[in-house]
C-alpha cells in the first residue's frame, strides 16, 4: 500500500459537513450584491506575474513574500492570483468594459498567498469581492459600505463587527506626509520593529498599521496624516461620513488605517471583529482611482472591497449564527422489501422529487431487511420514512412514518406527494 498523500499545508479541503455553510454564505452574498445591481465576473486563477507586480505593488507584503510564482513550460512567469482586484481590472479592461462607462462587478473564488498558516489565515483562501468603476464621487463609497452592512445584518453579524474608515488622500498628499513621517521616524529607527525599519525605505505608510507596541507608541507623537490631507479628499471623506450617518451606519475613524496594497487612495475601510484574534479583519477595501490607468487602461475612478470567506465562516460558527435549516438533512427516506417493491420505490422517489425540487429524497440502496433499512433512515436524520413491502405494492399504497413523532399512516401512492407537501 502506498503512503497517504496529504493536502498542501495551508490549503484546506472543504468537507461535506461544511459545504452547506459555504453555500449559505455564498447565496446570501449573491442575493445582496444582485440587489445593488452588481454583475458577476469570473477570471482565471493564473495571471502573468507582472499584473500583480504592477497592480498590487512591488513593495507590498503580497508581492515581496506571499506570491506563488513559477515559470511555465515556455519560461513565462505566472502567478496564482493573491487577490481579485488586479485580475478584475485586467479582465474588464481587456473586454472593453471600462471605457467611458459605469460598471458594478463582483467575483468570488480562491486566492493564494504564501503566509504562515494559522486560524483565519491560510495559503489557499477564498474571497468575495465587489468593484465599481467609473464613479468618482463618495456616494459610491457609501453605497458599497451600506451593501456590506446589509449583508452583516442578514447574517446576524452586525453587532459583532466594527466599521473603521480613513482617508489616505491623493498620491501627492501621501508623498508629503510620507516625507515628514520618515523624517520623524528615522530619528527613532532603533526603536522600530524589524519590519518597520525595512519599511522606512520601502513602504513607510505601512508602519502606521504595525502590530508592534513600541512602534505604535512612537507613532503617538509622529506627524498626523489628517494634517496632510488635501482639500478634495477631505471634502469627499466628510461627505462619506455624512452619508453613512444619514443611513444609520456606525463607524469609527481610524487614522492609522492604510491598507496593505499600493493601489488605494482617498477612502479606505475595514470591518473588524474582536472574535478572531489577530485575524481581525473580515472585509476590507477602498478607492483606487489610479489602478486602471496603471494597468494600461484609460484613467477610471474605482472603489471596491473583498471579504474573507473563511473568517466569516469562523465568525458565524463561533457565534452560533448558522441557521439550523442550512445544515445537511434528508427529508424523505424510502425503504423497500422485495423485487417489485424496489421497482415501485424508484417511481415513488421520482414522483416526490418532481413534487418538490427542494426535498432531499433518499432511496435505500443495497438491500437488507426492514430493520437494517430503518436504521439507515435514522442515521440519515430523515424527517419521514416511506415503507414499501409486498402488501403495499399489492394495494398500491405505502406506509408513511413521521420519524420525529413516530406516527405512522397508510397512504395511497398517488396521494403521498400531496400528503407530504401538507406536512412539510
Ligand atoms: P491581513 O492584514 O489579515 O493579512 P490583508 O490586508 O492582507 O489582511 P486583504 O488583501 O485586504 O487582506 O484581503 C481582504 C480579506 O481577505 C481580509 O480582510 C481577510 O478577511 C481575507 N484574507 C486575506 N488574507 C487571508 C489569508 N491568508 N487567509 C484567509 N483570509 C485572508
Ligand atoms: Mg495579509
Amino acid at each position: 500500500m502506498g503512503s497517504k498523500i496529504q493536502a498542501i499545508r495551508g490549503m484546506n479541503d472543504i468537507l461535506p459537513v461544511e459545504t452547506p455553510i459555504w453555500q449559505y454564505l455564498e447565496s446570501c452574498v449573491a442575493n445582496v450584491v444582485k440587489a445593488y445591481g452588481y454583475q458577476q465576473i469570473r477570471f482565471p486563477v493564473l495571471e502573468n506575474t507582472d499584473l500583480f507586480k504592477r497592480g498590487v505593488g512591488e513593495t507590498t507584503d503580497i508581492v515581496e513574500k506571499e506570491m506563488y510564482t513559477f515559470d511555465d513550460r515556455n519560461g513565462e512567469s505566472l502567478t496564482l492570483r493573491p487577490e481579485g482586484t488586479a485580475s478584475c481590472v485586467r479582465a474588464a479592461n481587456q473586454a472593453g468594459l471600462l471605457f467611458n462607462q459605469i460598471q458594478r462587478l463582483w467575483y468570488m473564488g480562491p486566492m493564494f498567498r504564501y503566509e504562515r498558516p494559522q486560524k483565519g489565515r491560510y495559503r489557499q483562501f477564498h474571497q468575495i469581492g465587489a468593484e465599481s468603476f467609473g464613479i468618482a464621487t463618495p456616494d459610491i463609497d457609501a453605497e458599497l459600505i451600506i451593501l456590506t452592512a446589509r449583508l452583516w445584518k442578514k447574517l446576524g453579524l452586525l453587532p459583532h463587527v466594527e466599521l473603521q474608515i480613513n482617508t489616505i488622500a491623493t498620491a501627492e498628499a501621501r508623498e508629503t506626509y510620507k516625507a515628514s513621517l520618515v523624517e520623524y521616524l528615522t530619528e527613532f529607527k532603533d526603536k522600530l520593529d524589524e519590519d518597520s525599519q525595512r519599511r522606512l525605505t520601502t513602504n513607510p505608510l505601512r508602519i502606521l498599521d504595525s502590530k508592534d507596541e513600541s512602534t505604535q507608541r512612537l507613532l503617538d507623537d509622529a506627524p498626523k496624516f489628517s494634517d496632510y490631507v488635501d482639500e478634495e479628499s477631505q471634502v469627499e471623506f466628510d461627505r462619506l461620513k455624512e452619508l453613512l450617518t444619514a443611513n444609520g451606519i456606525d463607524f469609527v475613524v481610524n487614522q492609522r488605517l492604510v491598507r496593505g496594497l499600493d493601489y488605494y487612495s482617498k477612502t479606505v475601510f475595514e470591518w473588524v471583529t474582536s472574535h478572531l484574534g489577530a485575524q481581525a479583519t473580515v472585509c476590507a477595501g477602498g478607492r483606487y482611482d489610479g489602478l486602471v490607468a496603471q494597468l494600461g487602461g484609460k484613467p477610471t475612478p474605482a472603489f471596491g472591497f473583498a471579504m474573507g470567506i473563511e473568517r466569516l465562516i469562523l465568525l458565524l460558527d463561533s457565534l452560533n449564527l448558522v441557521p439550523e435549516e442550512v445544515k445537511n438533512s434528508t427529508d424523505i427516506f424510502i425503504v423497500s422489501l422485495g423485487s417489485e417493491a424496489e421497482i415501485q420505490s424508484f417511481k415513488l422517489a421520482e414522483q416526490l422529487r418532481t413534487a418538490n425540487e427542494k426535498w432531499t429524497v433518499l432511496r435505500h440502496c443495497g438491500g437488507g431487511n426492514f430493520k437494517k433499512q430503518m436504521k439507515k433512515a435514522d442515521a440519515a436524520n430523515a424527517s419521514f420514512a416511506l415503507i414499501l413491502g409486498e402488501d403495499e405494492v399489492k394495494q398500491n399504497c405505502c406506509q408513511v412514518k413521521n420519524l420525529v413523532t413516530g406516527e405512522q399512516t397508510n397512504c395511497m401512492i398517488d396521494e403521498v406527494s400531496q400528503y407530504l407537501l401538507n406536512q412539510c
